[in-house]
Order: structure tokens, then C-alpha cells, then sequence
């Protein structure tokens, strides 16, 4: 009941542009129904393979979102905005709250929105190359509650960066760091591959599981921390490990699973091809003291491919691709090694599937499904499929 009411408020004060932002497109219905979708989605592609279990909901599901990201653009009458990207365009579409955001994140940038218009500062504009402002991203440490501001610019330049950040921090003194990523190239990506700490160390803290995380700017991170504890206990009970095995986490960002499967193999090795990620990986095993975990800062398919050809064998391997999916490179080799079993963490069930058929060719079976609905209110759902020899 009280649930309900909840919602029911949510949706009244909710002034939301999610049909034209693309970001919560469910957010219409009640949280069940959307729930019952995901989950007659995941069953409609992967039910085929083996049953596939209830979807694993969240208790509060709004907020939970605790990376935020805003494009700024100029408005005709010439004041600065900030938004997302319209589905498939760039054409930016003003968003102030949403449901699912951090509130934090959301009050921040919005400051920030004020201030470049105080401060006389103008949005990138891509087609003419001018502005300063191109991205805005908003990090908070769940349990930490550090944060972390991240803005983007299309050049070193940024005229009264001190000022613009003192004043930011005047309004949030809870702000932990503040990074200037530059990122020149005229690319959907947003974030620029060089960047300048102007306030605080460049990165902040998290724990997940017991374990205390370095987490940088460009660095994966999930965004939804009770879910992602949820996930990673359902993908590492999957394996049902006693401590004396050898295990791969491919795909491995800065190390959340490798740390937290450590005290129940023997040893555990970490790939990842983002440098930055490799590095806060390797400082996240020296800041919470774990031995028996080695990180590899290289394509998870070649990596493998090279651990198969040296004759190596592993008792178990994660595996977290992104939404493209793995590799048959990747699978070929995995299946010369010979893990017992494998623990797949998709967000992607099409991609899933795909992988899922590929892996049948060479031996293997999937025997446990489970949905987690990581991302409510939006039409992502996230996958642990356990497969087995
Ligand atoms: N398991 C981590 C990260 C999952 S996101 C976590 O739960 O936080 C997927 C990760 O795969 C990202 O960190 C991305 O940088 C990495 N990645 C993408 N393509 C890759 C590839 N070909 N080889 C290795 N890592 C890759």
C-alpha cells in the first residue's frame, strides 16, 4: 500500500520529458508492470535455452541512477541548457530531475546550468566549433557519498575555471573533486581522452561488497550499487567455487568482481582494455590488500587467445561484455581451456542469446538464468547465465 502511494505521488509531482529524452521510457507504468515486461522479454529470447528464473526487482526503485550525465546547449535567446541527446539525434532536450537520478547529481548540475549562464559562458556548438561547455558528468559514491564533477570542454582553454569552481563549491560543499576532461573530437563519445584535476584528488571511493574502490572519470562503473551487489553475489554463487580454483574476470573495468570473487578461488586474474580502469583496478587490490588477484591491461579476446595457446587450463571464468557482446575469438579460447563453468553478466540479452548458441556449439549448456532489473523505469534489463560444461 505504502508502496503504492509512493508511486502514485512520484508520478503526480513527475513533470518528466521521458518521451522524448529516451531515458525512463517506462516510467507510465507502475513499477510491476514494467517489471513483467523484462521479464517476458528475457524469457521470450532465452527460455529456449533453459527456465529462466523470476527477475530480481529493486526495493526503491527511483534515484538510483548515481552517475549522471548533461550536454549543454544554447538556447535561441541565447541562455545555456542542459539535457540528453533526444533518442537517436542530436538534438538536446532540457531535463531538470529525473525519477531515476541521484538527487544529488540532479541539484548539481542544475547549479552548474546557472552559473555558466551567470558566468556569461555558451555551449559547445558542433557545427561551427565554437563554446566552451560540451558535457557535464556528475559521479556520487553511494555509500561513500564523495562526488565527483566531471566538465567536459573542447580545448584546454576555460576562462575563470577557479572562479566557476568556487563558487560551485560555495553551493555544494559536498563536491569531492572536480575534473576538466578536454575532448576535441566531433565523436558521440563524450569524454576526451585528456584531463586536468582542478579541485581534489581525481577520483572518488566507493565500497561494494566490503571493498573500498577507486573509481576515475573515465573508468566503468555500475550505477546502481544495491543491484550490482545483487548481481555480482548471483553471478559468483553461480560457480559454486571451494576456494582452490583458478579464475578469469574478462571484461573486468576496475576490478569489482575480481576483488569480490578473490576469497573464494585460489587466484583470480582481471582483463580490462581501459588503461585508466587497469590502473584503478591495481590500486583497488593494494587498498584492500588482496594477493591473490593479477590484472591485464589487454582485449579480452586476445588475451585469451593467448592464455589457450600457452596450454593454460581455468577452473571458472566471468564474464561482463559490454552490450556488444563477446567474441567467437573470445569463446573459441574459452572452451580450450575448459572452465568447469562460466558466469555470464549481460546487459544485453539479444547479444546473450547470440553468445548463448555459440557456446552450445562448443560443449557448453546454460543451466541457470536470472533477470536483475538494474535499471529500472528503463527498457534495460541485465542477465547472470550460468553455463556449464
Ligand atoms: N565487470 C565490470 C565492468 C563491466 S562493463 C563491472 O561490473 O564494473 C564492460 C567493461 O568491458 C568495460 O570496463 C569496458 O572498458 C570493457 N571492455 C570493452 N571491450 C573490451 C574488450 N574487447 N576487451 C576487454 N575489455 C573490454
Amino acid at each position: 500500500m505504502y508502496f503504492l502511494e509512493m508511486e502514485k505521488l512520484v508520478m503526480e509531482q513527475r513533470k518528466c520529458t521521458y518521451d522524448k529524452c529516451g531515458g525512463c521510457v517506462m516510467c507510465d507504468k507502475t513499477y510491476d508492470d514494467t517489471l513483467k515486461e523484462k521479464q517476458k522479454y528475457v524469457s521470450g529470447l532465452l527460455s529456449r535455452y533453459c527456465k529462466v528464473d523470476d527477475i530480481i526487482s529493486m526495493y526503491y526503485p527511483y534515484n538510483y541512477r548515481n552517475k549522471v550525465h548533461a550536454t549543454f546547449k544554447n538556447t535561441q535567446k541565447g541562455k545555456v541548457i542542459t539535457g540528453t541527446y533526444k533518442e537517436g539525434t542530436h538534438e538536446v532536450v532540457q531535463i531538470d530531475r529525473c525519477l531515476i537520478d541521484d538527487k544529488i547529481a540532479d541539484d548539481i548540475i542544475l547549479t552548474i546550468r546557472n552559473l555558466a549562464n551567470n558566468f556569461k559562458f555558451k555551449a559547445y556548438d558542433e557545427d561551427r566549433h565554437t563554446g566552451l561547455l560540451r558535457h557535464v558528468m556528475v559521479r556520487v559514491g553511494a555509500s561513500s557519498k564523495q562526488v565527483m564533477v566531471v566538465i567536459v570542454t573542447p580545448t584546454e582553454e576555460f576562462p575563470s575555471k577557479k572562479n566557476f569552481v568556487a563558487e560551485l563549491l560555495k553551493i555544494h560543499p559536498n563536491i569531492t573533486t572536480v575534473v576538466q576532461n578536454i575532448n576535441p573530437s566531433n565523436t558521440s563519445m563524450v569524454l576526451g581522452n585528456y584531463e586536468k584535476v582542478i579541485y581534489g584528488k581525481g577520483f572518488i571511493e566507493d565500497t561494494l561488497l566490503g571493498y573500498t574502490f577507486r573509481i576515475s572519470s573515465r573508468s566503468f562503473y555500475q550505477v546502481n550499487k544495491s543491484q550490482t551487489e545483487t548481481l555480482y553475489k548471483t553471478a559468483i554463487n553461480g560457480l559454486n567455487l571451494t576456494g582452490k580454483e583458478s579464475v578469469i574476470d574478462a571484461y573486468c573495468g576496475i576490478g569489482t568482481i575480481t576483488l569480490a570473487v578473490s576469497k573464494k578461488a585460489k587466484y583470480v586474474i582481471g582483463v580490462e582494455l581501459n588503461l585508466q580502469a587497469i590502473n584503478d583496478a591495481k590500486e583497488n587490490m593494494k587498498r584492500n590488500n588482496v594477493k591473490n588477484v593479477s590484472f591485464v591491461c589487454d582485449d579480452a579476446g586476445e588475451y585469451m587467445v593467448s592464455m589457450a595457446e600457452e596450454g593454460k587450463k581455468i577452473d571458472a571464468v566471468i564474464m561482463d561484455p559490454p552490450r556488444s557482446g563477446s567474441s567467437s575469438q573470445f569463446i573459441d579460447s574459452v572452451a580450450k581451456m575448459a572452465p568447469d563453468k562460466i558466469a555470464y553478466i549481460s546487459c544485453n540479452p539479444e547479444t546473450l542469446a547470440r553468445d548463448i548458441d555459440y557456446f552450445t556449439i562448443k560443449g557448453y549448456k546454460p543451466i541457470k538464468i536470472t533477470p536483475v532489473d538494474m535499471f529500472a523505469f528503463t527498457k534495460h534489463v541485465e542477465v547472470v547465465c550460468i553455463l556449464t560444461k
